[in-house]
Formats: C-alpha cells, structure tokens, sequence
C-alpha cells in the first residue's frame, strides 16, 4: 500500500471513469471527475457484464447494491434469423458462477451507473471521497509542469492532478490534447438501439416467450444480427440491432430511429423479429459504428488513457465497457502501490498488464463482424457447428475472456463467490 496520498484526475464520468475513481478512493488515493455533461448519468439502454467485470465491481464493496439492479440470464442463446432455430444453448447462472467465481449480469446502464455513482460520493466509504465535476468539458492539457498535468476545461477551469487519466470515450479530447495516434476507424456498421416495454411483449401471443426465462439472446443472419435481453426483471427487452450502416458519418453519430424503421431492417426474418421490433418505443435511436484501431500506446508521462479512450471496439463480444473495468482495477493496484515518486512507474506496468489483453478483445470483437455476419452456406454452418460446441466464437474462448486479466491474490480471494444468496 502506498505510504502516501497523491491526486489522480479523470476526464469523463461513464462506466470506466467512474469505476477507476472508485477503484482509486478503495486504494486511499485522491481523486477528481470532470464529466462535460450537466448531469452525470448514462444512455438509456442495458448492458451485460460478464464475470470478468462483476468481479471487480464485487471487490469494490458493490454486490448487495448490484444485487438489487440485476436481472440474471439462465442461458446463452444463439438463433437462426430465418426460422429462429436455436443453433446453440449455453447456460450461464450458476455455471458461470461455479467456473468463473463471479455472475454474468445485465443491468440498465442508467441503474449501473447510479451504483458507481453513490459508491463514489458515500462519505462512508473507503478512501477520500471523490470530487464531481459537472459540465466540465476537459478541452486542453497544460504539461508545463510535467509532473502535474493540468486538465483545461472548456470554461477555462484549471485541474491539476499528479496523473490525468482519460476516460472521455471514443472521442476522447485528452487523446487529442496529448498527442495520441488518431486511430478511429468507421465500421460500416450501425446499431439500433431500443427499449421494449415487458408487458407489450406479454401482451402478444408472438412474442410472450421472450419473458418465460431470462436469456441472453443473440439472432444471426446475412449482413446483419439482433442482441437482445431482458432487464429490470423483464420491465424492459433490450435490443440492439446491427445492420449495415445508412448514416453519413460525417454529420451525425446518434439519431432518433421508429419501430418501423428496426421492422424494416430486418426483412425475411422469423416473424417473431418484426413482432418484438413493432413493440419499441419513442426513444429508439441508430448509431453509427466506430471502433478504435489496437494501439499499444496508453501513456505519455503522467497522463494515461482508459476504456474506449485507448481500445474502443466493437461491442461484438459485449465487453467493451468490462474492458474499462479491468483497466480500473490493474491502475488502482498499480499507482495504489507506489508514493510520488512510483508513479511513471506504475502506469507502465497498467499500460503492460492491460494493453496486449485488451487489444486481442478488440480484434476478437472485429472477427466477429463477419462471423455474425456470414451468407448462409458452408461456413456459417461450420460456424454454427463451433457454436454448439462452445469452443467459442472468434479467436478468444470465453475461458479467457471471462478469467479476466489477473488481479493481485487477495483481491480476488475476498471478494469472490460464493456468496450468501
Ligand atoms: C450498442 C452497444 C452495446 C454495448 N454493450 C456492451 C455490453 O453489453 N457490455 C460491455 O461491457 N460493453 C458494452 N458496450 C461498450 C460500452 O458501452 C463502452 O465500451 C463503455 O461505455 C466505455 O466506457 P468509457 O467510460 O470508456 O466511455 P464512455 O461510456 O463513452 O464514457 C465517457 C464519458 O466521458 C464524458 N466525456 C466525453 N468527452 C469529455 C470531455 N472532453 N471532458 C469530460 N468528459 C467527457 C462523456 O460524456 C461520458 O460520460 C456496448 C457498446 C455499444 C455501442
């Protein structure tokens, strides 16, 4: 444990932001998000977490709060987009808590990101508080101290830390501020997103089985697939749906989409796609899918990059934001160890335990573009063939994937299953 305190600023309050100050404050450490919009919050949309992420929020003092927000999958499972055969069945549940010493859980971001939040703010909590920052967009990095970067809101607000982390996203201004590669590549792809209100799907005899067990269900077909799961205990089906892309990138990154618009994307498919798809509501949106190229390059001095800032990928294999989560947790071990004078140190050997790890996530999550995507014929039924037998989908098994980076021993013997139910 380090013997003494130092000052770590991050830019954006997500998932990942939030998660490495909570992370930090566990370690003693001194912390300040600056998050540029005027609330702190997340889309309206779910999220999975597999147990390489439900461990570390575990070891942050988080289950009996997660417990509460948490909607668990009985099974993994795998459809054709014609007739909706199931290709393949993975149970999860206990299994995975068995094998994996952790759950794999879907949330509503927005419940999520409260949990963080609260755990971040409680005065009762472990390590000093952190400081929250609204409407505090960082625009600029003053290095004219090398050993304090100074986060430049847009507002001319001046934050200087011992390190300055950026968690800004896939667009991130400290990656810009500070000289990184610009390694955002556009997919081709876009995403529907959409929330289905539970009792509308209840409601109809054509799609009233998509509540009988929570799943976590994905659809294949040519070109295109469907992810969906329930979430708030079956109040809402997330959905999100992938197809190739009809927005000009260059003028816009998230628009309103209809119901309409996510039936007619998926035509030919089982009916039971256009009767759940007819069901969404006013707030469905369409984004246009980027990713970021694998670059190793995480650190420049005291400032380091974090989540979709430094390996934004696809959200193919759902890992994305679990992937800011491990970065979390290796930084929070790594400058948690060290005084002052250890952190430039300690950031590369976050940026050496996290980059090579992360950076095969996102080109598994790359491979998977086409595999979900083939043409039916020999080798989507050689894919549906590996499917069923689970060995996993792309290059990464989920052995690996799901055992996570590895963690200092005692934080994983803490905190892990089993656990009281
Ligand atoms: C359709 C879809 C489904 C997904 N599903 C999953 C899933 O099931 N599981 C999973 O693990 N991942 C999933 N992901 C990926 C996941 O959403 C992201 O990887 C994750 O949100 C990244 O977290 P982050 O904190 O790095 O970035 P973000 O979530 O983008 O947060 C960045 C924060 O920084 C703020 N910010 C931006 N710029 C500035 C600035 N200049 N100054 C201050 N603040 C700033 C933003 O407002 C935001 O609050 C999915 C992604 C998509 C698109």
């Amino acid at each position: 444990m380090a013997s003494q305190s130092f000052t770590v600023v991050i830019a954006g309050g997500g998932l990942g932001g939030l998660t490495t100050a909570l992370a930090l404050r566990w370690r003693g450490l001194h912390t300040v998000v600056l998050e540029q919009a005027d609330a702190l919050g997340e889309v309206g949309a779910g999220i999975q977490t597999a147990p390489n992420a439900s461990r570390i929020l575990f070891g942050l003092g988080l289950r009996r709060q997660l417990e509460a927000i948490r909607t668990e999958p009985s099974d993994q499972v795998r459809r054709r987009w014609r007739d909706g055969k199931i290709i393949a069945q993975l149970p999860l549940a206990d299994r995975v808590v068995g094998e994996f010493g952790a759950p794999y859980w879907h949330y509503h971001r927005a419940d999520l990101h409260r949990v963080l939040l609260d755990a971040c703010a409680d005065p009762e909590g472990p390590g000093p508080v952190t400081e929250l920052y609204t409407s505090a967009a960082v625009v600029d990095i003053d290095r004219t101290d090398p050993q304090r970067p100074v986060a430049v809101t847009r507002d001319g607000r001046r934050f200087a830390g011992d390190v300055l982390i950026g968690a800004d996203g896939i667009r991130s201004a400290v990656r810009d501020a500070a000289g990184f590669t610009d390694t955002l590549v556009f997919s081709g792809e876009m995403c529907f997103r959409a929330l289905i209100p539970g009792d509308k799907l209840a409601a109809d005899p054509a799609t009233r089985f998509l509540l009988d067990r929570y799943h976590s269900t994905i659809w294949y077909g040519p070109d295109r697939h469907l992810v969906h799961y329930c979430i708030r205990g079956g109040e809402y089906l997330n959905v999100v749906a992938v197809v190739p892309s009809t927005i000009d990138t260059d003028l816009s990154w998230v628009l309103p989409a209809t119901a309409s618009e996510l039936v007619e994307s998926f035509p030919g498919w089982d009916d039971r796609v256009a009767a759940m798809l007819s069901k969404a509501e006013g707030d469905a949106s369409k984004w246009a899918l980027f990713r970021r190229r694998r670059d190793p390059v995480w650190v420049d001095g005291r400032v380091a990059l974090l989540g979709d800032a430094c390996h934004a990928m696809l959200p193919y294999q759902a890992q994305g934001a679990s992937q800011a989560m491990e970065d979390a947790a290796v930084l929070a071990e790594e400058l948690g160890a060290v005084t002052r004078d250890g952190i430039d140190g300690a950031l590369i050997r976050y940026v050496n335990r996290r980059a090579t790890h992360a950076g095969m996530v996102q080109d598994a999550s790359l491979q998977n573009m086409r595999l979900y995507h083939l043409p039916d014929g020999p080798e989507q039924e050689e894919r549906d063939r590996l499917l069923r037998d689970f060995r996993g989908e792309s290059d990464v098994s989920y052995d690996w994937l799901w055992n996570g980076t590895p963690l200092a021993q005692h934080e994983t013997e803490s905190h892990s299953y089993p656990f009281a139910r």
